[in-house]
C-alpha cells in the first residue's frame, strides 16, 4: 500500500490532529457483541454518498487536500483550501473518513490561485496547483509539522525547522516525462491518467514539464500518427507502442527518447527514426524497452538501442554523469544541485573522512563530494545503476571513491564489521525510509557527521524516533523539489549527542 492510499491516508491524519483533540468516530459499535445484522462500518454519523453539506475546511492533509469535520468526522475534499467555505458532496463513506468533491467555493482563500494547467483537478500530480507558491511552501513546512507531531521524536517541538527553499519559477522543471499513448476513437491521445482510473487525457501543454520534453513529445505524437505507427490496445492487449519517455539534459539540451513497446518488434522503426531525426536535431539517443502486456510497471527488463547515443550528459557540482535511459536522475535539475549544496553544507567534511553515499543511484551525491573527502563508499540495489556510479567515477577521474549493489542494511554493517569505519553519512532511502536494521546498526557505530535526505516527512519523523537516541536533529530544511504538488522533501543535520 502507498502513502497515498486512503486508509493510510486516514490513519495519518487521525494521528496528526493539530488541534490536540482526540478526533471522534462515532459510537463505538462492535459486531461480535451485538449480535444485530448491523452495518458493522456504521460508526454513528448518518452520512450517505451523493449527499451535499456545507464544509469549512480547517487545514490541509499531507496529501494536499482540504480537512473538514462532518458531525465530527473527518472529510478529506481534494481542491478545498484551508479558511473556505465550501458545499461538497459525498462520494466515499468509509468507517473512518468521509471523501467528498467541491460542488461550489462559498467563501474564497486569499490563497486560491486559477491554476496554470486547466487538467489539475483532474489528473494525479498537480494537488497545489490553485494554491498560490507562498502557501505551498508553507504548506510543506506544515506537513512536517504534521509528521513530527504524530510521532514525536525526541525533543521535536524544538528542532529548528527552516523554511522551505522554492524556486524562483515554479513551473517547467520536470526533465522527463513519460506518458503514455493510447488512440481514443480515431484520435491519438498522449498525457496522463485521469485520477484513479485509466481513461487517458491528451495534454498539449504541461506547465510543469520542461518545455523542450512537451515539444518532443507533441512532435512525436504527430509522426506517430502521420506514419501510422502501430499503438497499443489496452483492452484487446495488441499493438505496439504504449509509452513515450523523453528526458531533457538540463546541461546539454539533448534528448533521450525511448519507445516502451508491447511487443518485441519495432514495425514501422525505420520511417519513424528518419523523420525524428529530420525534426527534432536535439534528439541524441532513440531507444526501444521492451515491456509485454497489461501491467502497471513502465518499464521492462529489456532495453536496446535504435539510434545514436547510449547516453545523455548532465553537470552536477562540477561533475559529468553519463545516463542511460534507465539510470535514475532526480527529476528537477534546479532544486536537485540544492539539496546537494545543502547535505554538503551540513556535513562539514574533511581530507581524512571516510563517507558512505547509501542509497546511491548513479553516485550523484557521493560523486560530487569525493574531493573533499579521503574515501566515498557507496551501494544501491539496482545493479544498472551501481555500475553507472563506477563509470562516473571513472570518467570524472575519481579514484577514492567505489559503488557496489546490495541493500544499505546489508552493506553498510559489512562494511563496519570489516573495520572500514565511516565518519560521514548520507542517507537517501526511498519513501519508504530506513530500514530497521540499519537504524540499529548507525545506533551502534555512530558515525560523526550524518545527513539524512528524505522525500517523505512521515518516515522520517518515524526514523528519527530511534536516531534521535544518539543523534540530535540540528535543523531540518525543507525544500520544494516538486512545485504545484504535495511532494515534501528536505535535508536533515543530525549531530551526535555525546
Ligand atoms: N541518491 C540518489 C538516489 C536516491 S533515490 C540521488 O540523489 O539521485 C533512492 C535510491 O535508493 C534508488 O536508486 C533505489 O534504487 C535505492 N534503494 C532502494 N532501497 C534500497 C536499499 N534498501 N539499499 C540501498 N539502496 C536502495
Amino acid at each position: 500500500m502507498t502513502e497515498n492510499s486512503p486508509k493510510k491516508r486516514a490513519y495519518a491524519q487521525k494521528n496528526s490532529n493539530s488541534s490536540g483533540k482526540k478526533p471522534f468516530y462515532g459510537k463505538k459499535f462492535d459486531p461480535r457483541k451485538s449480535g444485530q445484522r448491523q452495518d458493522p462500518h456504521f460508526d454513528g454519523v448518518d452520512v450517505h454518498v451523493d449527499q451535499n453539506f456545507p464544509l469549512t475546511i480547517k487545514r490541509l492533509g499531507i496529501n494536499g487536500e482540504g480537512i473538514g469535520y462532518f458531525k465530527r468526522k473527518i472529510v478529506f475534499v481534494p481542491g478545498a483550501l484551508p479558511n473556505e467555505v465550501a458545499v461538497v458532496r459525498v462520494t466515499e463513506v468509509e468507517p473512518k473518513y468521509i471523501a467528498a468533491r467541491v460542488l461550489k467555493i462559498r467563501e474564497k482563500s486569499p490563497n486560491r490561485v486559477k491554476p496554470m494547467d486547466e487538467f489539475a483537478t483532474e489528473v494525479g500530480g498537480f494537488e497545489l496547483e490553485h494554491m498560490t507558491y507562498p502557501a505551498q511552501l508553507a504548506f510543506k513546512k506544515d506537513v512536517l509539522v504534521q509528521s513530527l507531531e504524530k510521532f514525536q521524536p525526541r525533543g521535536w517541538s524544538d528542532y529548528d525547522l527552516r523554511d522551505t527553499i522554492g524556486m524562483e519559477n515554479p513551473y517547467e522543471y520536470r526533465n522527463k516525462a513519460q506518458f503514455p499513448v493510447r488512440k481514443i476513437g480515431k484520435k491519438l491521445s498522449v498525457g496522463m491518467y485521469k485520477r484513479s482510473s485509466h481513461d487517458l487525457v491528451d495534454l498539449p501543454i504541461v506547465h510543469t514539464q520542461d518545455p523542450v520534453t512537451m515539444k518532443v513529445l507533441r512532435t512525436i505524437r504527430e509522426l506517430l500518427d502521420k506514419l501510422s505507427v502501430s499503438i497499443y490496445n489496452e483492452d484487446k492487449n495488441h499493438g505496439t507502442v504504449k509509452t513515450i519517455v523523453v528526458r531533457v539534459s538540463h546541461t546539454t539540451g539533448e534528448v533521450q527518447l525511448t519507445f516502451v513497446t508491447n511487443t518485441d518488434g519495432f514495425p514501422g522503426d525505420t520511417a519513424l527514426i528518419t523523420a525524428i531525426n529530420q525534426a527534432l536535431p536535439e534528439v541524441t539517443g532513440i531507444f526501444q524497452n521492451f515491456n509485454p502486456g497489461r501491467t502497471s510497471l513502465v518499464w521492462g527488463d529489456e532495453t536496446i538501442k535504435l539510434w545514436g547515443k547510449d547516453y545523455i550528459e548532465e553537470t552536477v557540482m562540477g561533475k559529468t554523469f553519463q545516463l542511460s535511459p534507465r539510470a535514475f536522475m532526480q527529476l528537477n535539475y534546479t532544486q536537485m544541485a540544492v539539496v546537494y549544496k545543502e547535505a554538503l553544507a551540513a556535513l562539514d567534511l574533511t581530507h581524512a573522512d571516510k563517507l558512505v553515499d547509501a542509497y546511491a543511484g548513479v553516485g550523484t551525491i557521493g560523486l560530487s563530494l569525493a574531493d573533499k573527502v579521503g574515501e566515498v563508499r557507496g551501494m544501491e540495489i539496482i545493479p544498472e545503476a551501481v555500475d553507472d556510479a563506477n563509470i562516473n567515477a571513472k570518467i570524472n577521474h575519481i579514484a577514492n571513491a567505489q559503488y557496489e549493489i546490495g541493500t544499505a542494511e546489508e552493506l553498510f554493517p559489512k562494511w563496519q564489521s570489516e573495520g572500514w569505519l565511516a565518519d560521514a553519512l548520507v542517507v537517501d532511502p526511498p519513501r519508504t525510509g530506513l530500514d530497521t536494521a540499519l537504524r540499529r546498526e548507525i545506533l551502534r557505530t555512530k558515525p560523526e557527521k550524518f545527513v539524512y535526505i528524505s522525500c517523505n516527512a512521515s518516515t522520517l519523523a518515524r526514523d528519527l524516533v530511534d536516531l534521535t537516541k544518539a543523534y540530535k536533529v540540528d535543523y531540518i530544511q525543507s525544500i520544494d523539489m516538486f512545485p504545484q504538488t504535495a511532494r515534501w522533501e528536505g535535508v536533515v543535520k543530525l549531530t551526535r549527542r555525546d
